[in-house]
């Protein structure tokens, strides 16, 4: 019997997109291998879609990574000049194969459609849609995206897009294929990450271009960073090569802070920094704002490294691995049984009472949510013989929740939500407790807080109508199958 296991109780990544025009190349391939570089943003299902210029769309998605979905036989039984892929951890919708993607419709016109996000008006334009005889596949509120534009009577899906795109409310980050044409958008926010890639001519031949929701996906690819889809712009890749155009340009920018401090790869490059830099940065500053008496650094591996790093560095204290990670636990696994559950954490982490026995420690870790792991780390600390456990952590107190397309926990399951950061410390049993500030945040990435969403740290939500409690936008749509 399988049961899931969330070995962090963090924030769950949501997905991540892909796409690709580039007929000289093997596009079903080249997807392959950028969804395996973005794998840490979605587990639970992978997929890809590929088209000859002008034939039919190909699509083979499942629940499973990457590896698990696609082996030599598939990939090759996908042919053609372009392609989208996707990895989903889901948010929205339940996590059934009919919500995998891409999500293919065949309805005036035929698309396969990628989305990473969450639409905070899917339910008014679910029930538009429905009234109208749209018939739906899954509960994801991606499928919404899919229908608006392959049921809309645009001659060109660039131009479907263009229309749509300003009835959509929440975050998106998209890629949609037809059999001539890749076309990415991203919300009017910029709330979830897309950037442009170029792959040069083979032979001095012509440039392709593909996008993804991270850099670190061209990097195993062979293509280079080219810039980021602007919020509100919509890219076209396409025998013309890469075409642009702005269709919501008056909006605040809300670019997800928390993609800097723990979602995004630490390769990958975000506001003209490579992340790894940024969040060891992040730990130079939790230091400068809250030093304290310790013999020896140690992250919890591996969302604590860099900072971890960072942090060590500015204090002179050396750092050491406190943990051994197993490397090897899946999200899903087997039920080990009441006896052993009740070891829960030492499925993943492993203390090293040779390093920790007698030391004052100071323990870095990127989030506390529910604090249930941060509890069992201290705990498991003490066991092992720690004089003193001082945690910091490289983000600010958790306290709301996400409505753009991040699983977090209710405002009631926060631990920090009606505590503070003494009493916080308590509950976990740590001797003390610092939390990086905003402020510090934003001077380890060199960004500006206006252009940035923070709303799970600030409870201040850049778009209006989604302040309320958690879960009020959450769809349960009727499974309609067509
Ligand atoms: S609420 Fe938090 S996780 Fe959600 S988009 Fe804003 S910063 Fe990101």
């Amino acid at each position: 019997m399988e049961h899931r296991l969330d070995h962090r109780d963090g924030p769950r990544d949501e997905c991540g997109v892909f796409g690709i025009y580039a007929p000289e190349h093997d596009v079903a391939r080249l997807t392959y291998f950028a969804l395996y570089a973005l794998q840490h943003r979605g587990q639970e299902s992978a997929g890809i879609a590929t088209a000859h210029r002008g034939a039919n769309i190909i699509a083979i998605r499942d629940q499973g990574l990457v590896s698990q979905v696609f082996d030599d036989n598939t990939l090759r039984s996908l042919v053609g000049d372009l392609a989208i892929g996707h990895v989903r951890y889901s948010t929205t919708g339940s996590s059934e194969w009919e919500n995998a993607q891409p999500i293919v419709r065949d309805d005036r016109r035929t698309l396969a459609l990628a989305h990473n996000g969450n639409l905070i008006n899917a339910v008014e334009l679910h029930a538009e849609l429905r009234g109208a005889d749209v018939p739906f596949r899954s509960t994801s509120d991606s499928e919404i995206i899919a229908a608006l534009l392959a049921t809309h009577p645009a001659q060109r899906i660039d131009e479907a897009v263009a229309d749509v795109l300003p009835r959509l409310r929440g975050a998106f980050s998209t890629v949609v294929m037809t059999e001539e044409a890749v076309v990415a958008f991203r919300d009017p926010h910029g709330l979830r990450p897309l950037a442009i890639g170029v792959i040069e001519g083979l032979g001095g031949g012509e440039d392709s271009y593909c996008v993804a929701s991270e850099s670190c996906a061209f990097d195993l690819i062979g293509a280079h960073y080219l810039r980021d889809v602007e919020p509100g712009e919509v890219v076209t890749l396409s025998a013309a090569g890469l075409r642009s155009r702005r269709v919501a340009t008056d909006q605040r920018r809300a670019f997800c802070v928390f993609e800097y401090i723990y979602f995004a790869r630490p390769d990958s490059r975000m506001a003209g920094t490579v992340l790894q830099v940024a969040r060891a940065r992040m730990g130079e500053i939790l230091w400068r704002e809250a030093p304290v008496d310790a013999d020896v650094v140690i992250p919890v591996p591996d969302s604590g490294n860099a900072a971890a790093r960072g942090l060590a560095r500015a204090a002179g204290l050396p750092q050491d691995d406190g943990f051994i990670k197993n490397r090897y636990v899946t999200r899903t696994f087997i039920q080990p049984g009441q006896e052993l559950r009740r070891q829960g954490l030492r499925l993943k982490f492993n203390p090293l009472r040779e390093v920790v026995a007698g030391q004052r420690l100071v323990v870095v870790d990127d989030s506390i949510v529910r604090g249930n792991t941060t509890r069992q780390i201290v705990q498991m600390l003490r066991e092992a013989g720690a004089a003193e456990v001082h945690l910091r952590i490289s983000a600010p107190p958790i306290k709301h929740p996400c409505h753009y397309g991040i699983d977090m926990s209710t405002r009631e399951e926060m631990i920090a939500h009606g505590r503070s950061v003494e009493e916080v410390a308590a509950e976990i049993g740590a001797d003390s407790l610092h939390y990086l500030s905003l402020a510090g945040v934003y001077e380890a990435v060199g960004a500006a807080r206006e252009h940035h969403c923070d709303a799970c740290f600030s409870g201040e939500y850049p778009l209006s109508g989604t302040e309320d409690a958690a879960g009020k936008y959450a769809l349960e749509l009727p499974l309609v199958r067509a």
